[in-house]
């Protein structure tokens, strides 16, 4: 059963089988809406739902009353069911008498400055960023200049090894390894299970289901009772044999060892600032012997337009020979300190 108030006497909770206040005789119409009450809800009597639930209440298009589906003519002004385009589920979409469009309300024009104040904020978060990222691609971006060289200077080095006795230990002795001893030790660990424990667990389970209800507007001052099934869940203890692991060391033979190897033992070094790089003899020994050479060219100046920050710079042979000629060789250098020159791009 669902209810309806009567706006005109003020009547509350008429029955909606009740076509018409019981108090004032006028007939439920349009604006009307038909409520439940939840905290106590009342069943139909047999005699009562046999006309009820086969199809919403319809408009009249001439007094708004809402009539029973049974009806074939408005029962507060005769005119004919045909002629009714809207039911009370419809209601909203039944055309209104024409009346002067709402002026618009003073609260509309704070809702649309609320709007702009919010789409201001937009373009000026993106001018920061726009900023950050111009600002980095500045320190980034390399112009051209010219760096002016101080000095210009080579860099020799010799690489100097010896044959000499080691002493080592490993799994297994290498030829020409002299054994002096050997242990077992320690070569690896197995992770194995030990034995198994009991844990207590619990899951989430179904334990049942329940029935309930929903209602459903019939659209003629009645409802409908729809069942359906809800699942009870509740928790369950269980118990799990968990594996426990124990690490079992494996142990393998460990050899002592000497033998007579290459060992990188010094490097001999020299620089200058002509135009000659010279190795220095590195005066081998009888059990020496030289494992390379290398040489790097540095020079120290700088920039034409930053004099006030002196620089040492690696560079390569043919810009070292360039500096040589001429103590000024054009580059390019960004703001963060980058130097770069044609030759090394
Ligand atoms: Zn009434
Ligand atoms: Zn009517």
């Amino acid at each position: 059963m669902a209810y309806w108030d009567c706006p005109y006497c003020n009547t509350k909770k008429i029955k909606g089988t009740d076509q018409v206040c019981p108090n004032c005789a006028h007939q439920r119409d349009k604006d009307i809406k038909c409520y439940m009450d939840q905290g106590n809800i009342e069943y139909l009597s047999e005699d009562e739902a046999k006309n009820k639930g086969k199809g919403a209440d319809w408009i009249c298009p001439y007094c708004d009353s809402l009539n029973s589906i049974q009806e074939t003519a408005c029962i507060a002004c005769g005119a004919p069911k045909e002629e009714s385009k809207y039911d009370y589920f419809h209601r909203e979409e039944q055309p209104q008498p024409a009346s002067p469009p709402p002026a618009p309300a003073p609260g509309n024009t704070s809702v649309s400055s609320g709007q702009a104040k919010k789409k201001k904020r937009a373009p000026l978060f993106a001018l920061i960023l726009l900023l950050a990222i111009g600002g980095i691609f500045m320190a980034l971006k390399p112009h051209d200049t010219v760096f002016i060289a101080s000095a210009v200077n080579w860099y020799t080095t010799v690489g100097v090894e010896a044959y000499e006795t080691v002493e080592e230990s490993d799994w297994q002795i290498p030829a020409g390894g002299r054994e002096k001893s050997h242990k077992k030790e320690i070569y690896s660990y197995n992770h194995v299970i030990d034995h198994y424990e009991t844990e207590q667990r619990t899951r989430r389970v179904k334990t049942g289901s329940h029935t309930e209800y929903k209602y459903v507007d019939n659209g003629d001052g009645t409802y409908k009772e729809v069942p359906y099934s809800v699942d009870d869940y509740g928790d369950e203890t269980y118990e799990e044999e968990v594996p426990v692991y124990v690490d079992i060391p494996v142990y393998k033979t460990k050899y002592y060892y000497e033998i007579d190897k290459w060992i990188p033992k010094r490097e001999v070094k020299n620089s200058g600032s002509d135009d000659n790089p010279v190795y220095k003899d590195p005066q081998l020994a009888s059990n020496e012997r030289e494992s390379g050479r290398n040489v790097t060219y540095k020079v120290t100046g700088c920039l034409a337009d930053k004099e006030d920050t002196t620089k040492t710079l690696e560079i390569s042979e043919t810009m070292w020979k360039k500096f040589l000629n001429d103590n000024r060789q054009k580059c390019t250098a960004n703001r963060i300190g980058n130097i770069t020159f044609p030759d090394e791009k």
